[in-house]
């Protein structure tokens, strides 16, 4: 892991997203706080953290004291989303909501004054090398009509699916952050030449 951090800061990445997987929420699991804390020794990059949990209220402090810039919770994962984003900005980090492929954009509004990042789910969240589900771009466009009428500078991020191939529609529908794990780490080229290509294809 922490050779994977050094070779995407190496490469000029702006952040390294951190997928958190609980088993419950989504069908896979993946670690908790303890490699949060390790990774935030081995990197001098933000960590934006991707909680898929259940009940994520009851961790986001612990992720927040493990060194995450950004904790990003599901709307779906909680029946307070509110309060939560307001726990994560009192313990030092910038909150994210998060919503997955299924879940109308809508139900994000009333968070959006309170978040600084709002992720777009473009897969169905649980595994890595799937393929980026097209309706997500007319999500993107509506929340980035919804951060604009706000007046809102928070993150609009996209995370799954994405390859530079997809990468500058995505940019166009109004998205400000790109996530982006199998095309970055599986590319042949490396993961240098990887970055390059997203930053060519959104330039
Ligand atoms: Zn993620």
């Amino acid at each position: 892991m922490a050779d994977a951090a050094a070779a995407a800061e190496a490469g000029g990445a702006d952040w390294i997203h951190v997928d958190v997987m609980d088993g419950h929420f989504v069908p896979n699991l993946t670690f908790g706080p303890k490699m949060v804390a390790d990774l935030r020794k081995a990197t001098r990059l933000p960590l934006d953290v991707h909680l898929m949990i259940e009940r994520p209220e009851d961790w986001v402090a612990r992720y927040v004291e493990a060194g995450a810039a950004y904790v990003t919770v599901h709307i779906e994962a909680t029946p307070d989303a509110g309060g939560t984003l307001a726990s994560i900005r009192q313990a030092g980090a910038r909150p994210g909501i998060a919503l997955n492929p299924e879940t109308d954009p809508s139900r994000l509004v009333p968070y959006l004054d309170r978040a600084d990042l709002v992720l777009v789910m473009s897969v169905h969240p649980g595994f890595g090398g799937q393929s980026f589900i097209p309706s997500a771009l007319e999500k993107v466009r509506a929340l980035r009509a919804a951060l604009d009428a706000r007046g809102s500078s928070a993150e609009l991020e996209v995370d799954g699916g994405i390859k530079p191939e997809n990468a500058k529609d995505i940019a166009r529908a109004g998205a400000s952050v790109l996530v982006a794990g199998s095309a970055v780490y599986l590319d042949p080229d490396g993961v240098s030449a990887a970055l390059a290509k997203f930053r060519n294809a959104v330039a």
